[in-house]
């Protein structure tokens, strides 16, 4: 028997770029072409920023963006923990990771900041222009594609369905991309070896610290959240459920041989729903775009969290994105070649970033696990002989392989609200 479905009216919108995802990729698109005078709508399915267990790590690169557009100096009066060293301590050894003290930027520091509070404060930026829209609790679906190219996106709203259409859709939905997936975009699974366990531990005034400790294989990530510690621990890949047979006690054990000086407060781990499991993937899209459609951020290459560099290389493409593209979208003149040009400028940083996390990943944790015991392992004892590899390594993380700097304009700082430019007053019309 068939069942009568109510039919739910879909409502249309318009905008010149619809970006799907208010991730730290999409915001600052959509901040930075609104700010361009480029009429954009980001669509985020969740109701608010607030979820846990996302990188913190604002890096030198990212503040400095911020610096080029001038908010700077607002985003750092958010609540956020300094970090001008990074210290790690594998096996018995104490090492200076990265130092930051000497990097050509700004901040000589990176920023701790819960990515809700970075979210937030980017989503404040991009109100104050009046070509900026966002809404929440709005799931892309599907890709409306009309004669060969892309020319909309299909999303739930929380009053039934909705079509956008746009001259540009950006998937910036993240690691398990929809949009990526319906335009039928190949991805290149690099893999991982490993997940992580991520949970809260109090933190205390005479703490060390040290931020990565690595002990017989496993990694322990300390991220200061001022009041306590955001740990991350590695462990094989999907061997979650079989750590759990093991008991919360276990894994207990495990932070304490990693990190001696929580011994006094694991036991504020109670039980499992005190851990969260954060699945590792490393991939690459092959192409980025298509006719109508471009990926950016972790949507056309999903990085593993070491180093902590996913955050800044979403925002680097972003900032890459509007450089390259606001000028053909406010002329309409987008085409193909102006989507393979970001390709051309950011899958170069991806795909070198994803190799040396793969070499730090082998040389902290799998060469603590060779030598089974708390010593150095020999490649990193030879590296840290000079501060060369450091030096490398630090701007590496912090700044990048070839960093991006704003060119895009503020077309408002010079019009008031009454004068808007002529681009704006043309999709004006185009509104919902
Ligand atoms: C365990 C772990 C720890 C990490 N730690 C760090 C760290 O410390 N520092 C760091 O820099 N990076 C870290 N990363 C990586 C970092 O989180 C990402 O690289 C970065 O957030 C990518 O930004 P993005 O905007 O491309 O995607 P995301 O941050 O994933 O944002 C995508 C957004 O799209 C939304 N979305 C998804 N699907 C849809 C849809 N269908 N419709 C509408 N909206 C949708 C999501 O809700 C989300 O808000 C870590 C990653 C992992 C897995």
């Amino acid at each position: 028997m068939r069942v009568a479905i109510p039919l739910i009216r879909s409502s249309n919108s318009a905008a010149t770029c619809c970006i799907a995802g208010g991730g730290p990729a999409g915001l600052m698109l959509g901040y930075l072409l609104a700010r361009a005078g480029i009429e954009v709508l980001v669509l985020e399915k969740h109701a608010d920023f607030l979820r846990d267990f996302r990188g913190d790590t604002v890096h030198p690169s990212t503040l400095e963006t911020m610096h080029e557009v001038g908010i700077l100096e607002e985003l750092l009066q958010q609540p956020h923990q300094r970090v001008a060293k990074v210290r790690g301590r594998i096996g018995d050894t104490q090492i200076l990771l990265n130092d930051m003290t000497r990097l050509p930027t700004h901040c000589k520091f990176m920023a701790l900041m819960p990515q809700w509070n970075f979210l937030n404060f980017l989503t404040r930026q991009a109100h104050r222009y009046p070509t900026f829209r966002l809404k929440m609790q709005t799931e892309v679906s599907g890709l409306i594609e009309e004669q060969g190219r892309i020319a909309g996106v299909q999303a739930d709203a929380p009053h039934g369905s909705i079509d956008v259409r746009a001259d540009l859709v950006v998937a910036a939905d993240g690691r398990s991309s929809v949009l990526r997936e319906r335009a039928g975009l190949i991805v290149d699974e690099i893999g991982a070896p490993g997940d992580v366990l991520w949970m809260r531990l109090s933190k205390h005034r005479d703490d060390p610290e040290f931020f990565v400790y690595a002990n017989r294989g496993k990694v322990l990530v300390l991220l200061d959240r001022g009041e306590y510690w955001q740990c991350g621990i590695t462990i094989a890949k999907g061997s979650a459920t079989e750590i759990r047979a093991k008991g919360v006690g276990a894994l207990r054990g495990s932070i304490v041989e990693n990190a001696p000086f929580l011994h006094d407060r694991v036991a504020e781990i109670r039980d499992w729903n005190d851990v969260k499991l954060l699945t590792v993937k490393v991939d690459r899209l092959r192409r980025w775009y298509r006719t109508g459609l471009l990926c950016i951020g972790d949507a056309a290459h999903a990085m593993h969290p070491i180093g902590g560099v996913g955050i800044n290389l979403a925002i680097q493409d972003a900032v890459a994105a509007a450089n390259i593209l606001a000028g053909p979208l406010r002329e309409g003149a987008l085409c193909n070649n102006h989507l393979a040009k970001v390709q051309r400028r950011r899958e170069f940083p991806a795909k070198f970033t994803q190799k040396v996390q793969a070499i730090m990943r082998r040389q902290i944790a799998g060469g603590a696990d060779d030598v089974g015991a708390r010593k150095v392992p020999w490649p990193i004892r030879l590296l840290e002989a000079t501060s060369l590899p450091r030096r490398i390594r630090t701007r590496l993380m912090s700044i990048g392989i070839r960093p991006e700097h704003v060119k895009t304009r503020d077309v408002w700082k010079s019009n008031s609200a009454v004068e808007r430019p002529s681009a704006v007053l043309e999709t004006d019309q185009r509104r919902l």
